[in-house]
């Protein structure tokens, strides 16, 4: 019998729970993320790993972490999961070009990584529910920088006992990832647009997930609250399946031996996805540096290099605007294991992050985040990324991962570390087709999204994705629009909460 993995928050109180509870709830309710109380080893060799399929690897990394759901369990998520949804058997390729390997995490239903975590989320939350026996329907409540909300839509349409409410900032993300959201059926979905960018999205639903009063009446009515944001475990742990998935396909192909270390580059923003990374080298997979890739807002870079967190600074609406973030929440979480678990030290810097918009490490934590590379890429040298890989290669990468390629080749010149390296390729170039082909031909600038995939098909070699084919004749089903201050009123209005 395996030793049950408990969870325990951030800001250190409520104790531990078990992994079902961390899911459900979602955040902790002291405000704080759940982590795990020790990071487990994964003790297989990595020979024996690199003979795994995707889902049988996937089997193997959440049973660590998720110890109070039988393998049975698991197995049954995962297959549910990572089905024939994705378009490729391997669900995750590792491709090369340019002396770059590119692990392509965007072949699910919608077209970028957040499909990876949240293809399996919907089940993971149904056998939390069961195992809690809590009876009610869970409503889960996200913000979105334009992709996660989709994938979550997609996730959880049409499941029963479950609501879905995803709030997106109406003018900051991408022709195609609105039309994705707005479009969306299913009698259980909800998208609403808001007058403000992704952090007022975040800060609004964090706002109402540690709400005693509003928790208390949601219960009453027979609703719990719950996230499809990276906030959630359930989210995070998926994530580190594929960092294991890359690194063993590197090993399989033979561009490199067991053991070897490669480096990771990952397009950044909420710091989900590169935290998965930190959790997979922690647990022994050998990665050497994890190169965070930001875009012009760059709060990372500054962060990184200097120990402080300024989030008193503009804010660029961008052409990777799933990157647009200024408050990184999973952040916290890599504070709570540099701070070597000192919960106190962390409520004080999110304190001081929540009052005064900045926050300073002291030298003895920074030096503890030596693990960690950072770089940013401007709106023009992320253009011109995705111009010389396609010149050089014919590769046409989106300009989410473009900034992670421009990032990697600014830091193998500055550092002259020339260690293999991983860049993560968080969505398909249909995604935005725009941005990437008028950063090849200034001639496509300010054309309709829609009109051009025929066009991305011709440069690419690869045809219109069914996920993206005729995303313009469906009907918009969701036109509501709030402010921040009126969204905690908007989900009321939908969960009928007025009046008792
Ligand atoms: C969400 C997203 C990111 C940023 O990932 P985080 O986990 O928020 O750091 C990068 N690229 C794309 C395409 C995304 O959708």
């Amino acid at each position: 019998m395996m030793k049950q993995l408990l969870y325990k928050s951030t800001r250190g109180e409520g104790g531990v729970v078990d992994a079902a509870a961390a899911i459900l709830q979602g955040i902790a309710p002291d405000g704080g993320l759940y982590v795990p109380a020790a990071i487990p080893a994964a003790a297989w060799p990595l020979e024996e790993l690199a003979q795994l399929t995707y889902q049988e690897l996937a089997c193997r990394i959440l049973s660590l972490y998720f110890t109070c759901f039988s393998r049975e369990e698991i197995k049954e998520a995962v297959n549910k999961a990572y089905d024939a949804k994705f378009a490729v058997p391997e669900i995750a390729p590792l491709v090369t070009h340019n002396n770059i390997h590119f692990l392509e995490l965007f072949h699910g239903p919608t077209l970028a990584f957040k499909d990876m975590a949240l293809s399996i989320l919907p089940h993971l939350l149904k056998l939390a529910a069961e195992k809690l026996g809590t009876g009610k329907e869970i409503v889960i409540l996200t913000a979105t920088s334009g992709d996660t909300g989709k994938a979550a839509l997609e996730g959880f349409a049409g499941v029963a006992g479950t609501r879905i409410i995803v709030f997106f900032p109406q003018h900051g993300v991408s022709e195609v990832q609105k039309r994705q959201m707005i479009t969306q059926t299913g009698d259980n979905t909800h998208v609403i647009g808001i007058e403000g960018n992704f952090d007022d999205a975040q800060s609004g639903v964090k706002a109402m997930f540690t709400d005693e009063s509003l928790r208390r009446r949601l219960d009453s009515h027979g609703y719990l609250f719950s996230s499809a944001n990276s906030i959630n475990i359930g989210r995070l742990v998926p994530q580190i399946v594929y960092y294991y998935w890359a690194y063993l396909q590197l090993v399989r192909k033979g561009a490199i031996a067991a053991g070897e270390a490669v480096n990771m580059v990952v397009p950044t923003g909420n710091f989900g996805n590169i935290l998965a990374a930190w959790y997979a080298r922690s647990m022994g997979l050998p990665l050497a540096r994890l190169i965070c890739a930001s875009n012009s807002n760059n709060v990372l870079f500054d962060f990184f290099t200097t120990g402080v967190y300024n989030r008193r600074r503009p804010f660029y609406v961008t052409i990777s605007p799933s990157m647009d973030i200024l408050v990184s929440s999973n952040l916290e979480r890599l504070l709570y294991h540099a701070a070597g678990e000192n919960s106190q030290l962390v409520r004080s810097w999110m304190e001081d992050l929540a009052q005064k918009g900045v926050y300073t490490l002291p030298p003895e934590v920074q030096n503890r985040l030596n693990a960690f590379a950072a770089g940013y890429a401007s709106e023009e040298e992320t253009k011109e990324a995705i111009r010389s890989l396609y010149a050089a290669s014919g590769y046409l990468v989106d300009p989410h991962t473009a900034v992670g390629v421009f990032v990697l080749e600014k830091y193998r010149q500055e550092s002259g570390d020339s260690l293999p390296a991983v860049v993560a390729a968080t969505a398909s170039p249909y995604k935005f087709p725009g941005a990437v082909l008028s950063a090849l031909d200034p001639q496509f600038a300010g054309q309709d999204d829609f009109a051009l995939f025929g066009e991305l098909a011709k440069v690419t070699g690869i045809p219109v994705p069914p996920a993206a084919a005729g995303l313009e004749k469906r009907p918009v089903v969701h036109t509501t629009v709030c402010r921040r201050e009126e969204m905690q009123q908007v989900v009321e209005d939908i969960l009928g909460l007025a009046g008792r």
